[in-house]
């Protein structure tokens, strides 16, 4: 990770030039050139894949890619090379990097209810890109914000120099854009989705959804709206724009909605969280698949990725993370933990925690942190769970580093190994009736009918016709 620092701060210092921007034809100062916009990306890519996965769903890629391509073509920028992906993530999102990698979270992919849903945020995704927004903000990022990690824990700026453990690229990943930028990509995402056929009012209509997502179950917020106090106010804006647009098509052109295949094809997908990516129940974190637990101290606040695991003190002064090793053995594994992050060993001592054979060490980096190190060994995995806080703090927070390491342990409940995800079913509404009743009747549980009527893009008291797709989870 630290040599993705130093190779961003490479673009940041040699990358600048004066370009002409693509969408508004100006010349852009200090805009990064088309080659090294490009780089920067592809040494992105493996990041988002890191810390949030790709999901596995070839059909579902096959018409992201298809529908990203056709949109490319006719974008300000045909020719650079646009790749198109979904990350293994519930939460409601699609975010885009230089040199054109777009995403979308299967979370977004599930509360979409038509494909013209989608091409609405396709365009605008791919509007910031071809309006270089994210070129220009990565220009903008001084190294003290590069340092920052993403995600809701507070993170003090010190334990960014904490090489392998912090996540500086999905930090600058998840940058918002500002308000100006956002006009601009639903500007141009009604322009280029009206351009391949769609109706661009569903995009409009999409913000609602977000709207209630922000506004109920306190889900986070979508990046491409985070800057937003009122979605419904860009949803009457981007509703005039659509209908301006379509009113300049040539007469009798019908544009598509396509609400019956999109809802097929979304037939089966994960909804909300992956036990498989571990999961917490009454403040322990499980992972069924390495098969560990461990507790997580009150109001700790908690960011789960294939790379790791992080939780931090509600003050922000103290963060612990656990990660698998990379190396063979114990004593490989306790060197590396020092010397990747340039510790000063101050004790070691081998120690069983649960029976597991481990190396408990105490380290600092000085005048900056303070480390409590457990390395363990669970047959053939080697894990390393760091507790870090400043010197004022460390002596504060040693007894709950402690204790979360101490019971570290391996998971056999099987109630916990095999946790299912939920998956998005359509069913074909049997009768006409209101949406509420048609959930009911499929089963569906008095206490989810919000959440179902918001996955559904309608209210639990809209009608439904027999014969009509909805969304059911199961
Ligand atoms: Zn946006």
């Amino acid at each position: 990770m630290k040599n993705t620092i130093l190779l961003l701060l490479s673009f940041l210092l040699l990358g600048t030039a004066c370009k002409v921007n693509p969408v508004t034809g100006k010349k852009d100062f200090l805009v990064m050139g088309t080659e090294r916009e490009k780089a920067l990306g592809a040494s992105y890519d493996p990041q988002v894949e890191a810390s949030m996965g790709f999901y596995d769903d070839a059909k579902l890629q096959r018409f992201i890619d298809e529908k990203g391509q056709q949109m490319a073509r006719i974008s300000h920028r045909p020719n650079l090379g646009f790749q198109f992906k979904i990350v293994d993530s519930p939460v409601v999102n699609a975010f885009a990097v230089p040199g054109g990698y777009v995403y979308f979270t299967r979370g977004i992919m599930a509360h979409f209810n038509n494909e013209a849903e989608f091409a609405g945020v396709l365009g605008h995704e791919i509007g910031h890109v071809t309006a270089r927004h994210s070129a220009k903000q990565m220009r903008n990022q001084t190294l003290s914000q590069v340092g920052l990690i993403a995600g809701a824990i507070a993170f003090p700026r010190q334990f960014g120099q904490f090489g392998e453990m912090a996540q500086q690229g999905l930090g600058l990943l998840l940058l918002k854009n500002g308000r100006d930028d956002e006009s601009q990509s639903d500007k141009l995402g009604v322009q280029y989705s009206t351009k391949v056929g769609y109706d661009a009012v569903e995009m409009a209509n999409f913000f609602r959804t977000i709207d209630r997502i922000s506004a109920g179950s306190g889900q986070e917020i979508p990046t491409f709206l985070s800057t937003h106090p009122d979605p419904l106010d860009r949803e009457e804006k981007v509703k005039q724009m659509a209908r301006k647009r379509q009113a300049k098509a040539p007469a009798g052109q019908q544009f598509q909605v396509n609400r019956d295949s999109y809802l097929r094809m979304i037939d089966g997908l994960l909804y909300g969280k992956d036990p498989k990516q571990g999961f917490i129940e009454n403040n322990n974190f499980y992972h069924p698949v390495l098969e560990f637990q461990f507790p997580i101290p009150n109001g700790w606040q908690t960011a789960n990725s294939p790379q790791q695991f992080q939780m931090g003190a509600p003050d922000g002064k103290a963060v612990a993370f656990l990660m698998l090793a990379q190396e063979g053995s114990l004593q490989e594994a306790a060197r590396a933990a020092l010397t990747n992050n340039q510790l000063t060993l101050k004790q070691q001592e081998n120690i069983r925690v649960n029976g597991m054979n481990a190396i408990a060490m105490r380290s600092a980096k000085p005048n900056e942190l303070e480390v409590l190190t457990y390395v363990i060994q669970d047959g053939n995995r080697i894990y390393k769970l760091h507790g870090l806080s400043t010197p004022q703090d460390f002596s504060r927070y040693f007894n709950t580093f402690k204790q979360i390491f101490d019971n570290f342990d391996k998971l056999t409940d099987p109630s916990k190994l095999n946790k299912q995800p939920e998956r998005v079913k359509i069913e074909t509404v049997k009768s006409n009736t209101t949406l509420q009743n048609a959930l009911t009747g499929f089963g569906m549980p008095r206490a989810r009918l919000n959440e179902l009527a918001i996955l559904n893009g309608m209210e639990l008291n809209d009608r439904v016709t027999a014969g009509m797709l909805i969304k059911t989870v199961r």
